[in-house]
């Protein structure tokens, strides 16, 4: 079988929930970081896949920092936990991105038996009524909707379409960390400090490759 993320653990039959953590990381944070580590042991997930999106839809008119360096701060924040993984398959997939054709793609990579667990914060997941193709991704993931400062996760709770769509989703409380890329793109920019806001390698990335200085 050709290498796939956790192909260890799939080998050995003991990949039965997958958490996928989806996001442009520009840069990757302890926001995001938390919130993958709290879903995967709220929810006993076997492990936790980061998705960096190739081409983000919603953000090419502000413009994004290039993929590869996106994939790479991503690797360097998750290497050090062995429950975490980052994926290729939106990096590498040509044209404007969208999470059902990654979720088709991991379905062919993975078996039925493997359970899909697609974790969000709680701006994402008002967004969901927006996505292409709500209904097939539903079908094949479930969602974990997690609280962030800045949202109310209660509108989710409440909000009737989202109710309506037939997608399952769970809400997770996890620490509050008011930090978001756009505020760390804007502190770099105006030569503030980024320290503790997300793991020192990718702090060192941030500043050997000149990022988000103009
Ligand atoms: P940007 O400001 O550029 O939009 P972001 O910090 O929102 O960046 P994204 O890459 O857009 O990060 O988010 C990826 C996923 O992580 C989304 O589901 C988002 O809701 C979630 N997320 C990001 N930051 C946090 C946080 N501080 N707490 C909880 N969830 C978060
Ligand atoms: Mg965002």
């Amino acid at each position: 079988m050709a290498h796939t993320n956790f192909s260890d653990l799939l080998e050995k039959g003991k990949l039965k929930r997958l958490g996928i953590m989806g996001g442009t990381f520009d840069p990757i944070h302890f926001g995001h970081l938390v919130t993958a580590e709290h879903a995967r042991e709220s929810f006993n997930l076997d492990g936790v896949l980061f998705i960096p999106t190739g081409n983000p839809v919603r953000k090419k008119q502000s413009g994004v920092t290039d993929k590869e360096l996106r994939f790479k701060m991503v690797e360097l924040a998750t290497e050090a936990n062995p429950h975490f993984e980052v994926s290729r398959i939106e990096i590498d997939r040509p044209g404007d991105t969208y999470t059902v054709d990654t979720l088709r793609e991991l379905k062919t990579i993975y078996p039925d038996e493997v359970d899909l667990f697609f974790i969000t914060g709680a701006d994402a997941i008002l967004d969901l009524l927006s996505w292409k193709n709500t209904h097939d991704i539903g079908e094949m993931a479930s969602f974990i909707a997690a609280t962030r400062p800045g949202w109310d996760i209660n509108v989710a709770k409440q909000n009737y379409e989202l109710e309506q769509i037939q997608v399952d989703i769970c809400y997770l409380e996890v620490p509050a960390l008011a930090i978001s890329s756009t505020y760390m793109r804007q502190r770099i920019k105006n030569r503030k400090s980024v320290r503790y806001l997300t793991d020192e390698k990718v702090t060192n990335f941030i500043f050997d490759h000149q990022l988000y200085m103009s």
